[in-house]
């Protein structure tokens, strides 16, 4: 089965996303840390897209779905949308490749993400997600990396990323509400509490 994990930045997708991944088989694809990645090692897609990342734009969907098709073609079925598709325009592309099983929408207002942000860490070594507010460290408790900041987590760019969120992603939930795929989860929670419905709704889902 394939799983989309909807909602703003902030609501806790790729930090739920990383907990749940292994136990339920799950290859996880996640079109930021895609998008980060071709940034550092400065391809042309990277280049393409840095304007668009720090401004908290979205990258034209031209360019996310031919990154999403390629890296598909080597994917099995079994994968977890994360951040992806974030656009109608993206989510037409995805029926013609994917079959989805389940939506997962991460409900949250703007002031509960703009604090959440502002004390996301990032770890340079394995990707990983940490918040001061789990513990004041600069090293990544999982894997002892350094811990930075995203040039994108600013309350200035968080702000438009939620208005970004809204205009062009929000759509989505009645996208696939149509299709009877969305389960909607409180996401101003515990992440311990997200991450338990979150696996009550991929095992339902999964039967
Ligand atoms: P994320 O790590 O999911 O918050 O994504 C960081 C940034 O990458 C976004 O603010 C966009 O600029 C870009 N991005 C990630 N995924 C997409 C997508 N599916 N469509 C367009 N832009 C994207």
């Amino acid at each position: 089965m394939n799983v989309i994990f909807l909602g703003p930045p902030g609501a806790g997708k790729g930090t739920v996303a990383s907990k749940v991944r292994d136990d339920f088989g799950f290859e996880h694809l996640s079109t930021g840390d895609m998008l980060r990645e071709e940034m550092k090692t400065g391809t042309e897609l990277g280049k393409k897209a840095k304007d668009y990342v720090d401004a908290g734009q979205l990258v034209p969907d031209e360019l996310i779905i031919g990154m999403v098709n390629n890296r598909l073609e080597q994917a099995k079925a079994g994968i977890l949308f994360d951040g992806f598709p974030r656009t109608v325009e993206q989510a037409k592309a995805l029926d013609k490749i994917a079959d989805i099983g389940a939506v997962v929408n991460l409900d949250i207002a703007l002031n509960i993400v703009v604090d959440r942000i502002c004390s996301r860490r990032m770890c340079r070594d394995c990707g990983g997600i940490h918040n001061t507010h789990w513990g004041d460290t600069d090293r990544c408790p999982k894997c002892g990396g350094e811990l930075y900041i995203r040039n994108d987590d600013n309350e200035e760019t968080v702000t438009r990323r939620y208005q970004v969120y809204t205009e062009q992603t929000a759509p989505l939930i009645d996208y696939y509400s149509a299709k009877n795929l969305v389960h909607t989860i409180n996401a101003d929670d515990t992440v311990e509490s997200i991450e338990a419905q979150v696996r009550t709704v991929l095992q339902d889902s999964a039967e």
